[in-house]
């Protein structure tokens, strides 16, 4: 059977494309490889109507009401080849089953690249975030640390006061200019720069020379990783950008590859469930769309 729309990733943004084409009664697959993102974390908040439930049960009532659409159809794995163009698409699942589409919808996600310090991964979504509307409001104004990892570090750093008074550790990595030395002393931020040996405890930075500071959660920049080459083989173009790498994409979620939408983290830099669940919702119209009206 030829589906109308494939789409690769069965999260927010790929769900959330999936109802909009189940409710226009076109004949759907959703492949999904069962990785959120925020697998790690135990609460998710900012999502309207959703704040601090558990990631995963957001996505299965999410799931159960589209499961009454009879002409979405699931497909549990990974999508390890895709290939073709607009009006016929193949994607490979698992590196054996092949399914056909006229549309693609690609809603995958992004892999989080962390800084390499002993016990931060450990703690990656339990004391260590990198999001502070979907964190910071739970340490409580408590003391907290941002960890440089790239450029973007700054932005973190005069951010954070406003959720706890705030440590810059630059650890080797960023040094401020005295621009931005006047910023962060105006926002009251503490700057460590001592190496970090490792984290320890809840949110304890120990640093080279031994000190150990307890804080009530961290701050770092992932840089965002897409994880498959044939996104580029369809025709998508992939932005390396200061957070990492996107799919461009016009405002109605369409790549550059005719046919191929993209939406969620995927494809835009700094993503949440809220804007996932937006974006999927117009990669699922505009997919719809351009059946409707092939030009
Ligand atoms: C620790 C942490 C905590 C977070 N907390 C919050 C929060 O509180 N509030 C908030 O709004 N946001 C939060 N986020 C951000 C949020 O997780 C993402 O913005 C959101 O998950 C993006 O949704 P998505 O559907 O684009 O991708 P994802 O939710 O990452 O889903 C992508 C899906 O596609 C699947 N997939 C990937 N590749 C393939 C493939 N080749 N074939 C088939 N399937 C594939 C994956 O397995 C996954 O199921 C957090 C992120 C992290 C890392």
């Amino acid at each position: 059977m030829k589906y109308d729309v494939i789409i690769i990733g069965g999260s927010y943004a790929g769900l959330s494309a999936a109802l909009q084409l189940g409710r226009a009664r076109k004949n759907i697959l959703v492949v999904d490889a069962g990785e959120r993102r925020n697998r790690f974390a135990s609460h998710s908040h900012g999502f309207l109507g959703q704040d601090g439930k558990a990631p995963g049960d957001i996505i299965a009532e999410a799931r159960r009401q589209i499961e009454r659409y009879p002409t979405i159809h699931w497909a549990k794995g990974r999508v390890t080849d895709a290939e073709g163009a607009f009006g016929d698409f193949v994607v490979e699942i698992d590196g054996a089953r092949r399914e056909r589409a006229a549309r693609l919808v690609l809603a995958m996600g992004v892999t989080d690249e962390l800084p390499e310090i002993a016990g931060l991964k450990e703690r990656w979504g339990l004391s260590v975030f990198h999001c502070p509307y979907c964190h910071g409001y739970e340490l409580n104004q408590g003391k907290i640390g941002v960890i440089a990892a790239s450029p973007l570090a700054i932005h973190h750093a005069l951010m954070l006061p406003d959720w706890g008074e705030t440590t810059f550790f630059t650890n080797g990595v960023f040094v401020p200019d005295t621009d931005q030395n006047a910023l962060l002393s105006a926002r009251g931020v503490r700057i460590e720069k001592d190496r970090i040996e490792e984290i320890a405890g809840h949110a304890d930075v120990v640093l080279a020379d031994g000190r150990s500071i307890a804080l009530a959660g961290l701050f770092t920049q992932p840089r965002l990783r897409i994880a498959s080459d044939w996104i580029e083989k369809l025709g998508c173009t992939i932005e390396e950008g200061p957070m990492g790498s996107t799919i461009v994409t016009d405002a109605m979620k369409q790549t550059v590859a005719r046919g191929v939408f993209a939406c969620g983290d995927v494809a835009r830099p700094a993503g949440s469930v809220a804007l996932s669940v937006g974006d999927g919702a117009m990669a699922g119209a505009a997919a719809h769309r351009s059946i409707l009206f092939p030009e």
